[in-house]
């Protein structure tokens, strides 16, 4: 459609401009309004809105410039504004553009606001997932991954975000794998990385070990596939994480969602209580770990994990073949059936006793598989008076029940009649010199009676205090080919060695035909790959052939982005002195226990060893929500509910994507799409474009002061809701607002057509356009450089000061209550004295009504928010 240009926007693009503060943007304002006026230019432009013109013009125009590269510039204060890097597993799905464009319009705002922001992107690119899509697809893991990186970096583009591409880092490639491997061999030099064997998860499915955290539920499936854990018993690399238990429970100074934090701390699983050694009647100690080290004196009998290493030999001979029975049995279960709650219990008695080291019972000795190795010491105290666990096992089994905890104000506890354990706060019984010790409810040497029961057993010399975590060290081991490769050396003599740091990196083998898993590494059915030389002793030696867990590689790589192409250097400290910390991180809140903890002790192990400092690596997280099919199903493949990006981005433009998902849901919680809801903000888009391109439909007619006055107010307000709203984190309410201004806009200028020639409107206007630059930057850019003339990039504009005057209401509405009830409200100045609010109430006809010609009883002005009337 072709129709006549409004303004004359050719003559404004020569103009020197320098916006700084409001009042210099009036006073061009109305330089430029005078050359408005003297010109009658009837310049015929196609004037219909074209994303997809517009769109790759401007994303080209910016990269040609080298807009959002990001180099260190003392003068101006810093922003890292990091956010999760994607997997290169397939195409570019909406998830990624709900995680990273919001995120990209804060960086935006940042910037505008005066920030040097560093907002960079890259690719996870080993691991699992580009792994197993490429098996699906039976491609080479490199071929499908790196085909995939150049379609989600071109689909990236089309997004528009402020990415530095020069800062790219991508998981995969040597030049960066290399420091991968390098971190790998520090953490070994400093003891934090260490070989053993030991009952480890494993998934059937993909064939390979998990780490602790990446074994999902109660039902303890396979993070990845879903698959049902098993036990596997092998040598692998651990990452001592455990070392960091403590630390890691810490986050004052950073500003992380309690979600997280709560998440993390039950994960890491802090208990205090005692550690207490039981004796065999052999003489044998048997170490348990209780938090409950005041019911010691109901104590009645042990249990010990079928692996526990002292089975064998406290079994005695007319119980061995129960005991073996049994241990085969248990072999066969995994951790989770073993565990269930509503699993009937079962045991056997190994004949075997112990000697209780507070009262010197000799306490009977079972095997149960309800106990597991890996968790404490592998055998218990079992109290049954107190634990509903024990409390089942011994009902069942008909084991002996002595309550040593007294509950208030009911009739002494009977062992043999209690129908359930007691398990709250109560005085000590049947505890010899602890009888009449207050128990309370609070955990750890808080409690009295624990606090006591410690003191006393250290005395003695049976036990301590002593803290237990759930948290486990990092397994790292994968039996899987595309990962980086463990940078270590076996020779028969000088044992495990690592790589020497100048032949890093170990490269994965090309040439390699059997990659898929298989329950052995790929590496060690190469025919060449893992052989080398003992880097001691020169002898033939072999490789680590497995490869290390994804997690590894971003553990650290908000640190290669700050000098990706260093091939001297990880990180360049120069860099890093300047961009770190992270000062806001986004992404999903699915990794609270993996990444998100493991990036958190890697930081710390890499400040002990002097390479960063600072106890955290990011200072503020925050987490989207998931956007869900419009079916409420989570968007797959196999249910056909997948909502394409570039489909979206075709039909209505990347402006119009971008600003739909930031409105259609609150960004922190997440939502099911809505395909109908996109067409709003479409059309708000569209009327933006016409505000500044089609003329006003109604004839010139002066503005009011008044009027004048309303409109600034409301651009001034809007601004100061929108400024709030981005630190915050609250997109929706963002777009919303910037919705209800421009009908304000809209409404002005259909009432006084000539309001288009003053000053406040091109300040209304302006300040629009920068509003909206962050989430629509196309649009904005657009129309700021090519249709108003001015200086181009609107996002090298600073953002706009809010005029605390201007935004304040000229009148207040004020609810007022008869007798407890709102009858009226009434509209006062806001700068209303108490009386004139008084008086203006009690001339409400309404009021007056109620009065029925009567003085009122009282009349109360509440700081002008209420007026109160009793009659
Ligand atoms: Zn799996
Ligand atoms: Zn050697």
């Amino acid at each position: 459609m072709k129709a006549l240009f409004f303004y004359a926007p050719s003559l404004f693009k020569y103009m020197p401009h320098k916006l700084q503060n409001l009042e210099s943007d009036i006073d061009q304002n109305e330089e430029r309004m005078a050359e408005t006026k003297n010109n009658t230019s009837t310049e015929v432009k196609d004037i219909s809105y074209q994303p997809n013109i517009i769109e790759p013009k401007w994303q080209a125009k910016w990269e040609a410039d080298k807009l959002y590269r990001s180099v260190i510039d003392e003068i101006r204060p810093k922003h890292y504004a990091l956010t999760m890097l994607p997997y290169p597993s397939g195409d570019l799905h909406i998830g990624h553009w709900f995680s990273m464009t919001p995120p990209d319009a804060r960086a935006r705002f940042k910037r505008m606001q005066g920030y040097n922001v560093l907002f960079p992107m890259g690719f996870d690119a080993f691991g699992l997932n580009a792994e197993n899509a490429a098996i699906k697809h039976n491609i080479h893991p490199k071929k499908w991954t790196y085909q995939n990186i150049e379609r989600m970096r071109k689909q990236m583009r089309t997004m528009g975000a402020m990415f530095d591409w020069e800062r790219e880092a991508v998981s995969a490639d040597p030049e960066y794998y290399r420091w991968t491997e390098w971190f790998f061999v520090q953490l070994y030099k400093h003891g934090l990385a260490y070989r053993k064997k030991a009952a480890v998860d494993w998934c059937p499915k993909d064939n390979t070990t998990l780490a602790r955290e990446q074994v999902k539920g109660d039902e303890r499936v396979c993070e990845r596939c879903g698959t049902p854990v098993i036990k596997k018993e092998l040598e692998q690399w651990f990452f001592k994480a455990t070392k960091y238990a403590d630390e890691l429970l810490h986050f004052e100074g950073i500003d992380w969602p309690d979600f997280i934090k709560v998440s993390q701390t039950n994960w890491i699983g802090r208990s205090e209580g005692a550690s207490v050694t039981f004796k065999t009647e052999a003489g044998d100690s048997i170490e348990i770990f209780t938090t409950r080290p005041d019911t010691l004196w109901g104590a009645t009998f042990m249990v010990f994990s079928p692996e526990h290493p002292l089975v064998d030999k406290v079994t005695t001979p007319e119980n061995q073949e129960a005991v073996r029975e049994y241990k085969a049995q248990a072999e066969k279960q995994t951790d989770i059936q073993r565990e269930a709650r509503d699993k009937e219990k079962t045991g056997v008695f190994t004949g075997g006793y112990a000697i209780n080291p507070v009262n010197q019972e000799r306490i009977p000795i079972w095997v149960a598989d309800y106990v597991l190795m890996s968790y404490g010491t592998g055998a218990i105290m079992a109290v049954p008076a107190h634990d509903e666990r024990d409390f089942a096992f011994a009902r069942k089994f008909g084991l002996k029940v002595i309550p040593v905890i007294q509950p208030d104000g009911v009739a002494e506890l009977n062992g043999d009649t209690m129908e359930t354990a007691y398990e709250h706060e109560g005085v000590m019984i049947n505890s010899g010199p602890f009888n009449d010790t207050r128990a309370t409810n609070d955990k750890g040497i808080k409690n009295p009676a624990i606090k006591a029961v410690i003191e006393y057993l250290q005395q003695k010399g049976t036990g301590k205090m002593d803290v237990n975590y759930r948290y486990r060290d990092w397994l790292i081991s994968r039996q899987r080919f595309w990962g980086a490769p463990i940078p270590m050396v076996y020779c028969e003599t000088h044992g495990w060695n690592p790589v020497p740091e100048d032949q890093l990196p170990v490269l994965l083998p090309d040439d390699i035909d059997q990659w898929k898993p298989t329950g052995e590494s790929p590496l060690k059915f190469h025919p060449t790959w893992k052989h080398t030389i003992c880097p001691i002793g020169g002898e033939p030696a072999i490789r680590e052939t497995d490869t290390m867990d994804t997690f590894m590689c971003s553990s650290w790589y908000h640190l290669r982005y700050l000098s990706p192409h260093n091939d001297k250097v990880p990180f360049d400290d120069a860099e890093y002195n300047y961009w770190m910390p992270v000062d806001t991180y986004t992404g999903g809140s699915e990794h609270a226990n993996m990444h998100l903890l493991y990036f958190r002790f890697f930081h710390k192990a890499l400040r002990d060893m002097g390479i960063t400092e600072g106890s955290e690596p990011v200072m503020q997280l925050r987490n989207q929500g998931m956007v869900l099919a419009e079916d409420n199903h989570k968007m797959s493949k196999s249910r056909g509910n997948v909502v394409a990006p570039d489909v979206l981005v075709q039909k209505y433009g990347a402006d119009t994507v971008r600003a739909y998902l930031m409105f259609f849901a609150r960004w922190q919680q997440g939502a099911p799409w809505d395909s109908n809801g996109i067409e709003g903000t479409a059309r708000w888009i569209r009327r933006v474009w016409a505000l500044f391109t089609e003329p006003p439909s109604t004839s010139p007619k002066a503005a009011s002061d008044e009027m004048i006055r309303t409109l600034r107010r409301r651009v001034h307000q809007t601004l100061k809701r929108v400024t709030h709203d981005f630190e915050n984190f609250e997109f929706n309410t963002i777009i919303s607002s910037l919705m209800e201004l421009l009908n304000e806009i809209y409404k002005a200028r259909e009432q006084a057509g000539a309001i288009v020639h003053t000053k406040e409107w091109m300040e209304a206007t302006d300040i629009y356009l920068k509003m909206m630059a962050p989430i629509a930057p196309h649009i904005t850019e657009e129309l700021w450089t090519n249709q108003l003339g001015r200086p181009y990039s609107i996002h090298q504009q600073r953002w706009p000061t809010v005029d605390e005057a201007a935004a304040k209401e000229d009148s207040i509405e004020i609810p007022v209550q008869i007798n407890g009830k709102v009858r009226d409200r009434i509209t006062v100045s806001a700068e209303a004295s108490e009386d004139e609010i008084k008086s203006a109430a009690l001339a409400s006809e309404i009021v007056q009504k109620h009065l029925e010609g009567k003085e009122p009883k009282k009349v109360i002005v509440a700081q002008k928010k209420l007026v109160s009337i009793v009659i």
